[in-house]
């Protein structure tokens, strides 16, 4: 029997909280993998439920979340001046090393990456896989290697490093690897394969996905590097899979769609189902919801199927700076959403709201404008900061030189880094802005 091992490294930065986030990538090709005939084992250094992880005082907060286990780093040379702790999220490394001395030898492994300035913790990860594993074939994928892959390629250590989705390269290549004879990916992809929570016994909570990719097109967003197209799964297998989940007494599911809404007759038959079904679970949006899609029966739906603190992507309140963006909301239409939550049941304070701050051109005077407009709405506002993500229509459109110094250094590409060489707006006027939203959400 073939043997995938499947590594989610830890995240190197400047701050990482467990919002119920899982390999969610890594999980469905666990699946995939066993269905195949290969034996799938996997490492997450995120894990905080682990057995290993119990003497290091992993405890959850409300709902499952929870902070990751971190000790601090020394700070790599672009972020001397960042005036905050750089630090590794995720396993000690004896817990790490641990692990990979009891797994069998792996015909392959695939590794997950995730935010690009995040690189060093998927470098550190494979380094320590090849002193377990010396001749392993590395397949490093996610969002590192799709927004930085020359990068990748020179310095991670990998194998190869793969752009993008899953498809049927991908599975040739693995099989090249692994001298395994998969077969091709069914015609929906991955899309319907259910996640592979078996490693996860502990975890209080599962984290889903009823749909895959965005219609829209912001500027500031990079999804489309991952797959152009937007895919609903069908009602039957989500309902499935759900149904495993309550079975389980799983009380708490986070979404991570980028589009949950989306023509909302899709959620809104999902729903309606959950509840004829009497299931009981909090549901978490952690991504941005789709004002348009916030009609009457959706906000009533979602109420009545608990979805704790739906949050509503705004990122600005400036028409033009909406407009500019890609035009996913108006005013007009979010206050509509709000005000159809709120007839609904949710109080305003049950309402988190998406703001995105420092956008290129966006000075302090415009952020502050947001939070007088959400402030006045009465919505808990949830903000962050803008990071220049390479593939982006507004990475483009930043000075060549500045492009280039970003794209050779991907640490550079972080929010922190950012708010030092971003003339609109800088990290003082971020910690007034951040402290006046906190005011505001510690009043609400
Ligand atoms: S709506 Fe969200 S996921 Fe879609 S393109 Fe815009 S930011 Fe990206």
């Amino acid at each position: 029997m073939k043997r995938a091992l499947l590594v989610n490294p830890w995240i190197y930065d400047f701050k990482c909280h467990d919002f119920w986030v899982k390999p969610y990538g890594l999980l469905r090709i666990s699946t995939f993998l066993k269905e195949n005939g290969f034996e799938t084992d996997l490492i997450d250094c995120m894990g905080r439920h682990d057995e290993d992880m119990a003497e290091y005082g992993a405890k959850d907060r409300q709902f499952g979340r929870g902070d990751f286990y971190q000790e601090e780093l020394d700070k790599p040379g672009p972020y001397r001046k960042v005036p905050r702790k750089y630090k590794r999220y995720g396993f000690p490394e004896p817990v790490f090393r641990k692990k990979l001395e009891i797994k069998k030898r792996p015909d392959v492994v695939l590794m997950a990456s995730s935010v690009t300035y995040a690189y060093q913790g998927v470098f550190d990860a494979i380094k320590l896989v090849k002193e377990t594993f010396p001749d392993a074939k590395i397949m490093l994928g996610g969002i590192y290697a799709t927004l930085c892959p020359e990068h990748a390629r020179e310095k991670s250590g990998a194998l190869s490093v793969w752009k993008g989705e899953i498809n049927n390269d991908f599975i040739s290549m693995l099989n090249s690897y692994a001298g395994a004879n998969i077969r091709n990916l069914p015609e929906t992809g991955m899309n319907e394969v259910f996640p592979d929570y078996s490693f996860y016994p502990a975890a209080p909570y599962r984290s889903v996905k009823f749909t895959q990719g965005c219609p829209f097109a912001c500027t500031y967003c990079a999804i489309k590097k991952f797959g152009e197209g937007y895919y609903q799964r069908k009602q039957e297998g989500i309902l499935e899979e759900i149904e495993g989940y309550a079975n389980k007494g799983i009380k708490e599911i986070a979404f991570y769609d980028d589009a949950l809404l989306y023509k909302n007759h899709f959620i809104k038959g999902i729903l309606k189902q959950i509840i004829k079904r009497r299931y009981n679970f909090n549901f978490h949006p952690s991504n941005g919801l789709h004002a348009a899609y916030i009609d009457e029966e959706t906000a009533q739906l979602m109420r009545q199927c608990n979805f704790i603190e739906p949050k509503i992507s705004l990122e600005s309140s400036d028409p033009d700076v909406q407009k500019t963006t890609g035009g996913k909301v108006t005013n007009q239409i979010f206050e509509r959403a709000i005000s159809n939550l709120k007839k609904s049941g949710y109080a305003g304070n049950d309402i988190g709201v998406f703001i995105l701050n420092g956008l290129p051109g966006q000075d302090e005077k415009s952020v502050m404008s947001d939070v007088e407009y959400l402030k006045k709405l009465g919505v808990k506002i949830r903000h962050s900061v803008y990071s220049p993500i390479p593939g982006t229509f507004d990475f483009m459109r930043l000075k060549p030189e500045i492009r280039a110094e970003l794209s050779a250094e991907p640490l550079k590409q972080n929010e922190y880094y950012f708010l030092a060489i971003n003339p609109d707006y800088n990290w003082e006027a971020n910690l007034r802005v951040k402290a006046e939203i906190d005011k505001h959400n510690n009043k609400s």
